[in-house]
Formats: C-alpha cells, structure tokens, sequence
C-alpha cells in the first residue's frame, strides 16, 4: 500500500465508523472515536473504548488516561502526533461499563482493517480487553512489558503486540503507573527489534509490501528500562544504529517472551 492509498484507506474507516449502527453502543454515542495519529507510523497503541472526554470529541485519550499515556510516551521522547491511537471498540461504553464480547466483535473487523493499513511494527496494547485481542488467555499481569508475535488474523502482519496496562488503571493504582513507566521504556527496543525481523523477513523472501520497514534503519535508542529519548517510530527514518541488547521477541504466537 502506497502512503496516498494508506491515508486513503484510514478516511474510508472513519468515515463508516462514524456512521455505524452494528451495535447497541451506536445508540449511545455522541461521537465516534475512529483513532488518530500518524498514518505513516510503525507504532499503533491499542486503547478499550472511548470515555466520556472522547465521545464528547470524537478522539481517542483526551481525558486524563490520555494525559498518562502523553506522559508516558514523552518519558521515551516520543509524541501522540508520532504514533496511532485507537481503540478495541470505537463507540463509548455506557457509564464506562467494559466491552461485552459482542461488541468487540461487532468492531473487531474495523480495528482489523486499521492494522492492515497502517502495517505497524509494534501494537502495544493498553488494559486487558486490547491484550485479549492479540494475546488471547493471557493474564495483564504477566504478560505486561512483553511481546508475541501478533496472530495474522488481528490485521497486523509480520508485527509484534507488546502490553502494558490501561494508563486508567496505573492512575488508580501507583505501582501499575511505575510499571507503566518501566514497560514503555521497553517499546523503543522491542521497535528495533521487530522492524530488523522484518527485513530479515523480507531478505529470505517473506511477504513484502512496498513500505517495507527494516530496510537496516533503526532509531537511536537507549537500553531497556532506561527511559530516554528515542527517535520517532517513522516508516522513513534515520540510517543505522548499532543496537545494545535488544529485547528478545518471542517468534511464534503462542510464546510470551519475558524479559
Ligand atoms: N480509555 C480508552 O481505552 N480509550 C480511550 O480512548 C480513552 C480512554
């Protein structure tokens, strides 16, 4: 996909999830929340469901979970603008209530159709109904700050899923936020990571696309744990950088990898 027919393909979604009637959260809504972000990026995070900041504006995290999580990316060095946000289900909830099972599956093929634009490297994934998703069976707290390798059927291809906890639930609880905190410091690495398998990938003769990450750039990162700048996870980005101890990336789907 070209990067016209990408940010082409991303309107065409909005544009039917602001129309769509698929569930009963439809009933509820004043706005849809399609997502946003750089359609260019390698980075896509992957939130529950708009709140009440986010029906009232029709975009994802603006309230104070939106906040954390601009905290948060700004501890790597990075910004909203820099990646894409959206959600497992695209209309509020009533009252906040989670996600029944029928409405992320009513919504499911939008956030599938994202991925297969925006062809991420990395989905992190915030709070358990997103986790669920991409590392279905999987326990929050087990598996926050660690990758797998994302299931094709999710829309993203070749990718990895890493997962953090919802940025709600670390402002409830302070040891989830210093978490949060540790686990995104990760996400630069695991990016590096991700993106030089699929140029290897690519190499061997695996699927390629014509925006084909991992052609050796790499971002300037810091070793894990240590929050630090790191250079925007652009499709297009800086030459090479040599890499010190990369996260290890589990390499099929059912290995969670921690580290
Ligand atoms: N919580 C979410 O999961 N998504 C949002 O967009 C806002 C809050």
């Amino acid at each position: 996909m070209t990067p016209d027919e990408r940010r082409a393909a991303l309107e065409q979604i909005a544009s039917e999830v602001r129309a769509c009637t698929a569930c009963r959260l439809a009933e509820g809504r004043t706005r849809a929340v399609p997502g946003e972000g750089d359609p260019d990026t390698e980075v896509v995070f992957v939130g529950e469901g708009p709140g009440f900041n986010e029906d009232r504006e029709g975009r994802p995290f603006v309230g104070r979970a939106g906040g954390l999580l601009v905290r948060l990316l700004g501890s790597i060095g990075w910004q909203r603008e820099d990646v894409f946000i959206t959600n497992v289900v695209k209309c509020r909830p009533p009252d906040n209530r989670d996600p029944q099972p029928d409405e992320i599956a009513a919504c499911a093929p939008f956030l599938r159709r994202q991925l297969e634009a925006l062809d991420p490297s990395v989905v992190v994934t915030l709070g358990r109904y997103s986790m669920g998703t991409f590392m279905p069976g999987a326990r929050i707290g087990q598996v926050h700050g660690t990758t797998v390798l994302a299931d094709p059927a999710t829309g993203a291809r070749d990718a990895v899923a890493f997962a953090m906890y919802h940025p709600a639930a670390a402002l409830r609880t302070p040891a989830l936020e210093l978490e949060s905190f540790e686990d995104i410091a990760r996400v630069p690495a695991v990016l590096v990571q991700s993106r030089d398998r699929r140029g290897a990938t690519v190499e061997a003769g695996g699927p390629a696309s014509e925006t084909t990450h991992g052609q050796g750039s790499a971002p300037a990162i810091a070793p894990s744990h240590v929050p630090a700048p790191a250079a925007p996870p652009a499709k297009a980005s800086a030459p090479a950088q040599p890499v010190e101890s990369p996260a290890p990336v589990a390499d099929d789907a059912s290995q969670l990898t921690l580290f």
